[in-house]
């Protein structure tokens, strides 16, 4: 792409799906691939763009647009969360699903990859009307979902319940109860024990395993952590309960800040009251933006894609930064924290503790049996430090950054299933 003087020398808008291809062709670089399979990588095998009319509470009509990207289906069903945003649009989702199939392989659960979306802001909407918009776009997407097909779970903007109206929407269009088609769901309808703190839990045993590789002491270390909902909070609590001093944490509506480190469990407390870190007792209120470049061991960007740039990369003082959302890290802010010697744990592998346990209850509800909550945070123990391990050993191995090895390790267990299935006709 050509760039005029003028935007070259701007901060370039985060474009997810370009810093996907640029990993993807890393990879295949390393891997000595054909510009063939590179090609084929790149592209999504099916990607359906539906129209979802909603009857909004006071009788009008609002109509949104929603995608689901399956981008492989070689290693199995295409597996990936769906989101409710209202930046969602193809490209964002087509670079999630890449994502989603890179992060599968590595941890080496039996999918392929997918994303879903919808462009909706769900906090300008009422419960009834979210149920309604989930389940005409389930319906919508209904051809191409299935417990052997592809398999949604909660992402940003939808939760639990969502994740129930898509299972309900499905099973009454098949006449019986499919509790495979989703993950995610509530444990009273087939989900998993686990399975809501899994993300949070694999982020914080995989920012436990970098900060030992450092040989830095959890009970000396202190982190700030960008995002409160999902990934971020469960993550914040179980650092600070392994004795990391959490100096500041974010949501949407600002960030705070306490020099000695925030009571997690009261903070969650707070949040669950009010609906926001913003007014806790005793908190300093900071700019969202500074809480990236604060002093601190860890940094752990548990939001959104696209929030450390060329344009603060180089104020980035953590030594080491814990991917817990998908795409955090643009690729320029991706050299310049290279450079910089800080360690970029990816976000195939930081965040994979969620897609782990997904597979996990999946696996339940083909067995029709219930694993007890030991047995889910055990195994997803053990996947989350084999794939560690891989990543570290391969990284180390062919000198490249965590990022470089996660993908391409990756991007070689696909290519391979590939190879032997061989290519059709
Ligand atoms: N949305 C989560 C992710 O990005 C979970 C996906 C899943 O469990 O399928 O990894």
């Amino acid at each position: 792409m050509e760039h005029s003087g003028a935007t070259a020398t701007a901060v370039l808008p985060a474009n997810p799906l370009a810093d996907a291809h640029a990993q993807l062709a890393e990879a295949v670089g390393h891997l000595g691939l054909s510009e063939g399979t590179r090609r084929m990588l790149a592209t999504s095998r099916r990607e359906m763009m539906v129209s979802i009319p909603l009857r909004r509470d006071d009788g009008s009509t609002a109509v949104y647009t929603g995608y689901r990207v399956q981008h492989s289906l070689t290693r199995g069903p295409a597996k990936g969360g769906l989101r409710y945003a209202p930046s969602v649009d193809l490209d964002e989702v087509r670079a999630l699903a890449m994502w989603m199939t890179w992060k599968c392989a590595l941890v080496d659960v039996p999918y392929g990859g997918a994303k879903g979306g919808v462009a909706i802001d769900p906090r300008d909407h009422s419960h009834a009307e979210l149920e309604r918009v989930t389940r005409r776009y389930t319906t919508e997407i209904l051809p191409i979902i299935g417990p052997e097909v592809d398999i949604p779970a909660p992402d940003i903007g939808t939760d639990e319940s969502t994740m129930a109206w898509i299972m309900d929407t499905y099973s009454v269009a098949k006449g019986h109860t499919v509790p495979g088609v989703v993950t995610g769901k509530p444990i009273s309808l087939g989900g998993s024990l686990g399975r809501a703190l899994a993300t949070s839990r694999g982020v914080a045993h995989i920012a436990l395993m970098a900060m030992a590789s450092r040989g830095m002491r959890p009970e000396h270390a202190t982190a700030a952590v960008q995002g409160f909902g999902k990934v971020g909070r469960g993550a914040a609590r179980l650092l600070a309960e392994a004795g990391v001093k959490i100096r500041a944490v974010s949501d949407i509506d600002g960030a705070i800040y306490m020099h000695e480190g925030l009571d997690i469990a009261r903070l969650g407390e707070h949040v669950d009251r009010s609906g926001s870190v913003m007014g806790f007792d005793g908190a300093e209120a900071i700019d969202p933006g500074y809480l990236l470049t604060l002093d601190v061991d860890v940094l752990v960007p548990a939001a959104v894609e696209g929030v450390l740039t060329e344009a603060n990369a180089d104020r980035v003082q953590a030594s080491i930064v814990v991917e817990g959302a998908n795409g955090p890290t643009t690729k320029a802010a991706d050299r310049i924290l290279r450079e910089r010697d800080v360690l970029v744990v990816p976000d195939i592998l930081a965040n994979a503790g969620g897609v782990v346990v997904s597979y996990f209850e999946w696996v339940q509800a083909n067995q029709a049996y219930q694993w007890s909550e030991r047995d889910v945070n055990d195994r997803l123990e053990e996947r989350m430090t084999r794939a560690w391990h891989d990543v570290v050993d391969y990284a180390g191995a062919h000198r490249l950054t965590y990022r470089q090895a996660a993908t391409a390790l990756a991007v070689q267990r696909v290519t391979e299933a590939h190879r032997l299935r061989g290519l059709y006709p």
